[in-house]
């Protein structure tokens, strides 16, 4: 196995896991890291039995991953589950890779404009008992939290997997290249905008936008 295929990265499935299921069997890497919206109607282990066992699967969640519930139970309630890497910092095959799932969301934080809610807890405080006692919506369980974002930023990487792009895409937010930059990553791995491409933003890192359903090599090489 050549170094560069030991990791794997998967974009959006959206229900079409196959081209990941091929690309672990013809190049059997370690482990795959899978970044977000898989529109699972049945738990995620389903799709991805026949690789359960040949390699290590990760994900991050996206914001499809959250509505309908149905698709956020299959997820998260997953034999899969205990593999998120939202949040987190793993050491994957000898690489520390970082995980931050969801997305910007108008209601929580939709940088640059300053958040409107700095964490669940702060929101949850300010919102009548009655509807504190049901919690946090899975709406915005999907958004991107502004103190978790500081403390993920706290601790340091090789690559970053994101739902949402950094500044490299059109669409993309700042605070990503800056987490990244915060983090010492030389590399980003991103979904959600089904486009594929690659760029390099401040501190030469590198930036590779997965489109739907592709996979990726650690050099960024579409499979
Ligand atoms: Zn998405």
């Amino acid at each position: 196995m050549k170094d560069e295929k030991k990791i794997l990265f998967a974009g959006d499935p959206h229900g079409d896991f196959d081209p990941l299921i091929n690309a672990v069997n013809q190049h059997h890497p370690e482990a795959v890291v899978l970044l977000g919206d898989y529109d699972l109607k049945k738990p995620f282990e389903h799709y991805v039995q026949s690789i359960v066992g040949k390699t290590k699967i990760w994900w991050i969640p996206g914001n499809h991953d959250f509505d309908p519930p149905l698709h956020h139970e299959n997820l998260f309630s997953s034999q899969l589950s205990k593999y998120g890497l939202h949040l987190k910092v793993i050491e994957i095959a000898g690489i520390r890779i970082a995980g931050l799932g969801g997305i910007f969301l108008g209601r929580v934080w939709y940088p640059p404009y300053s958040p409107r809610w700095n964490s669940k807890k702060q929101y949850l405080n300010r919102q009548a008992s009655d509807a504190k006692s049901l919690g946090l919506s899975l709406k915005f369980q999907s958004a991107i939290w502004p103190d978790e974002v500081a403390s993920l930023k706290k601790l340091k990487a090789d690559v970053l997997v994101t739902h949402e792009a950094p500044r490299s895409h059109r669409h993309g937010f700042i605070v990503i290249d800056q987490l990244a930059e915060a983090m010492g990553v030389k590399k980003v791995f991103h979904g959600h905008l089904h486009e594929q491409y690659s760029a390099t933003i401040r501190k030469g890192i590198k930036v590779f936008g997965i489109g739907d359903a592709m996979v990726s090599d650690l050099l960024g090489n579409n499979l």
